[in-house]
């Protein structure tokens, strides 16, 4: 428990400064024993998130701890080589000097999570800030107060507070708090839209460079080409998978209305079989968060027609996997970001007509397609500026520490995972070394007489 917070930013400070973090031998050590608190407190992690989330160990392997742990594993592989500098060309005008790149620790940096992956949101970026050499302030999601107790408490137990501690509370009163008074070197902020611009502007006020890992209405568009029974089951497995509570889930399905109804036949066999008839029972089905999320959530059932499921009760925050047939795209199950087990789906009939509803929510996190054609994913790809994208697939794309994650404009700005959190927690500083046994007179004034001279070196 930190109750002196200014003194306690400060001295974090003065930890980064005595270049404490800086090894490999140090970062490695860090990593070492995140890996491992990760890996003693796996029942404890599992408890936390099925009190907060109803996950069971399965999911919570496949996209929290054992998410986590993959990444782990990949920097501690990869960690010493991209510690390396960089050697790179010197031009004509500089020889004979040399030119490197070296990554450079950015100093303290403040990390913010949401509730939805509650470990993952909040570790992952962890390993990135670790691996490059920074000091860290974690803040969790007071909305999945289990996992913020045990985030709290792991953090306490394998790191000294002035080298990586973790603020839990009121985001909108603890990170003002943290943020008008201190000057953080670099904020990863993962959550709603809304509350990015909040830290945005804050950071702003400072010019503290941020990543912003936000929301949006990722669409998926179900070509009349493509394999329906593979689509219904990726689709499914990804949509329902933490009740819908997903920034990268499929947030709408815009499929061609010659496979429409072959769709939505698969669709609901599909829930069936991975959740049963009566998915308030499933091992496989999670809980929406409170009841705030559960009655924005629920409004929407009303916004179209009930293809299938809807059920809810509000004692037990239960909504069953919705299919809803949307015709008015103005409402707000088309407006917002759904975040929840609704899944909308819309007729298209020709790539104009889909466009005109993606653009409507421009730069979502990810788009999704479902195809047979390799002209038909160049166009769509082409045509749909997105976070990131997948084709035949749906946000499995994640789960790749090789690629970039992030979004771009309303879905947010910057990436990481893998080396990219390497990157993003590192300041990539360039290095000139230059000999002092030549030091030719034509560098120094007069330079006048000399401008063919210049043409000739600069050009
Ligand atoms: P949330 O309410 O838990 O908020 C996120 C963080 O912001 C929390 O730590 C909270 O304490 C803090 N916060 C809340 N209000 C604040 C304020 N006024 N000032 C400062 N900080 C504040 O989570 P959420 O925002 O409901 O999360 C859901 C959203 O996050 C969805 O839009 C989802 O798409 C997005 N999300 C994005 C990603 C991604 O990787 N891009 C991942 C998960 C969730």
């Amino acid at each position: 428990m930190i109750n002196d917070l200014p003194g306690h930013l400060a001295n974090m400070r003065a930890y980064f400064r005595e270049g404490h973090t800086r090894s490999y031998a140090f970062r490695k050590q860090q990593l070492l024993a995140l890996k491992k608190a990760i890996e003693t407190q796996e029942q404890a992690i599992y408890d936390a998130l099925y009190q907060d989330l109803r996950k069971s160990p399965e999911e919570s392997w496949v996209t929290e701890n054992g998410f986590l742990l993959s990444e782990l594993n990949h920097t501690l592989k990869w960690l010493k080589a991209w510690m390396e500098p960089q050697h790179k060309p010197t031009n004509l005008l500089n020889l004979p000097s040399s030119s490197r790149v070296e990554s450079e620790p950015l100093g303290v940096v403040l990390i913010i999570a949401p509730w939805n992956y509650p470990l993952q949101l909040l570790l992952t970026p962890l390993v990135g800030a670790i691996a490059a050499g920074n000091c860290v302030v974690l803040k969790p999601s007071e909305f999945a107060p289990a996992t913020a107790a045990l985030m709290q408490s792991i953090i306490e137990q394998t790191f000294p507070p002035e080298y990586i501690c973790c603020i839990p509370g009121d985001g909108a009163t603890v990170i003002p708090a943290m943020m008008e008074h201190y000057t953080f070197d670099h904020v990863l902020y993962t959550g709603s839209t809304a509350v990015g611009r909040i830290i945005y502007k804050m950071a702003a006020e400072k010019l503290v460079p941020v990543t912003l890992e936000l929301g949006g209405k990722s669409p998926c568009v179900v070509e009349a080409d493509a394999n329906i029974q593979v689509a219904a089951n990726r689709i499914t497995v990804t949509k329902f998978s933490n009740a819908g509570q997903m920034c990268i889930a499929p947030d709408y399905i815009l499929v061609h209305r010659s496979v429409k109804d072959k769709l939505v036949s698969a669709i609901r066999q599909k829930i069936e079989a991975f959740f049963s008839t009566d998915p308030q029972q499933s091992y496989e089905y999670g809980k929406i968060i409170n009841a705030k999320q559960f009655n924005r959530l629920r409004n929407y059932l009303s916004q179209g027609t009930v293809l299938h499921g809807g059920n809810s009760q509000e004692e037990t925050l239960y909504i069953e996997p919705c299919l809803l047939e949307v015709t008015d795209l103005q409402a707000p199950v088309m407006t917002e970001e759904i975040f929840g087990p609704v899944l909308p789906i819309i007729a298209y009939d020709s790539m104009e007509q889909a466009m005109e509803i993606i653009q409507r929510n421009p730069n979502p996190l990810a788009f999704y397609l479902f195809t047979g054609s390799t002209k038909k994913e160049r166009a769509w790809l082409d045509q749909v500026p997105a976070g990131a994208a997948c084709i035949n697939n749906a946000s499995w794309h994640a789960t790749n520490h090789h690629l970039p994650f992030g979004g771009r404009g309303f879905s947010g700005s910057g990436r990481y995972h893998g080396k990219y959190s390497f990157d993003t927690f590192s300041h990539q500083k360039a290095v000139l070394k230059t000999p002092t046994w030549f030091d030719p007179a034509m560098k120094y004034p007069p330079f006048k007489g000399k401008l063919w001279l210049f043409k000739w070196f600069i050009r």
